[in-house]
């Protein structure tokens, strides 16, 4: 399994930065986001080090951690109002962590198109 020395969110998975984690599993973790864009901002990354969504070799690996944000969605009640997930790609996609990560946000109504 890769990780990477100096990529944040590796060094949240290894335990050396604190975050506030809501999820984990032998294969993702998933901490509350340190800058929440709605009132629950979750963020799901797998303990492997892949930088982006381009870099993915297993499609498993995204299958995992939208599964995990659909199941920590239930168990926070979001389910069924709904809730939003996204992944950011790159410059224009917004991407400024480059470790992939899938974003859980709910409890409140979001728009589309996303600006
Ligand atoms: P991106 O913009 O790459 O899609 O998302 C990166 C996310 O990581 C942002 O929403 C940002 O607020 C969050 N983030 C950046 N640094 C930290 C940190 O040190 N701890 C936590 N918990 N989240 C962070
Ligand atoms: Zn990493």
């Amino acid at each position: 399994m890769a990780t990477d020395e100096a990529c944040l969110f590796c060094r949240i998975v290894r335990g050396e930065v604190a975050a506030t984690v809501v999820y984990e599993d032998d294969d993702v973790v998933a901490f509350r986001d340190i800058d929440p864009q709605a009132p629950y901002h979750v963020v799901f990354v797998p303990r492997d080090h892949v930088p982006t969504l381009n870099d993915v070799r297993d499609p498993i690996l995204v299958g995992r951690l939208a599964t995990a944000a659909a199941a920590v969605a239930a168990r926070e009640g979001y389910d069924g109002r709904g809730y939003r997930t996204v992944i950011n790609t790159n410059a224009d996609g917004g991407q400024t962590v480059f470790h992939i990560h899938l974003h859980l946000l709910a409890g409140r109504r979001f728009h589309w198109p996303p600006g």
